[in-house]
């Protein structure tokens, strides 16, 4: 894996499933953004986990998009499932042990981009906070929340150039270690992709 990782430095963030069973860590350092999505799909996927106190009061994930090349799971490697909302939708990988959301890629192992769901993070929400600011301050498909958000043009911008010059870079500095491929750009699970009408169910739940 990459060596590049600083371990003892405090600059690594501690990943857990709600079970323990499941273990990683990220460095926390050029993290790109932190953001709380409102689309329907992430909120689908956090139905179909049945995890609860992963959705927000307006039905938002709080997620923090990172490179691929600064995750890696130390533990409870067997218990690491993928599932998709459709053939060509992003992968979701979650921990099946207890069902706690991990992070969503792209089907393109090249593309180095991970959208950590922060329900994974082993720290208090003051530590996540210092580490990659406050949740809500980059808000995005906010139209599709289940009650009003403010939503901040500006957090939105920052957000969105915030993970566009995070992958350039992970791309110049030729980032290509993934946790969730392998060489030959298979994902490591075969992910699940649910039916048409199970994703319509899920969009639906109240
Ligand atoms: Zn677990
Ligand atoms: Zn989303």
């Amino acid at each position: 894996m990459t060596s590049d990782f600083m371990e003892g430095t405090g600059m690594t963030m501690q990943l857990r499933c709600s079970c323990g069973a499941v273990k990683g860590e990220m460095d926390t350092r050029r993290a790109y953004t932190r953001a709380t999505c409102y689309c329907k799909d992430c909120r689908a996927y956090a139905r179909f986990l049945g995890k609860p106190g992963v959705l927000d009061a307006s039905g938002g994930t709080d997620v923090v998009a990172t490179s691929p090349a600064r995750v890696r799971f130390t533990e409870g490697f067997e218990n690491i499932a993928c599932m998709s909302l459709s053939p060509k939708g992003l992968l979701r990988w979650y921990a099946s042990c207890c069902r706690t959301p991990l992070g969503n890629t792209s089907r393109d192992a090249k593309m180095p981009y991970v959208g950590l769901v922060t329900a994974c993070f082993d720290a208090a929400p003051e530590a996540v906070s210092q580490a990659f600011g406050p949740a809500g301050r980059v808000v995005i498909n906010t139209k599709s929340a289940t009650a009003p958000v403010n939503a901040t043009p500006l957090g939105f911008i920052t957000g969105g150039l915030g993970i566009l010059g995070g992958m350039i870079g992970a791309r110049l500095r030729g980032d290509r270690d993934t946790p969730f491929f392998d060489a030959s750009g298979r994902p490591l699970r075969e992910p699940e992709v649910i039916s048409r009408e199970q994703r319509a169910a899920l969009e639906q739940e109240q």
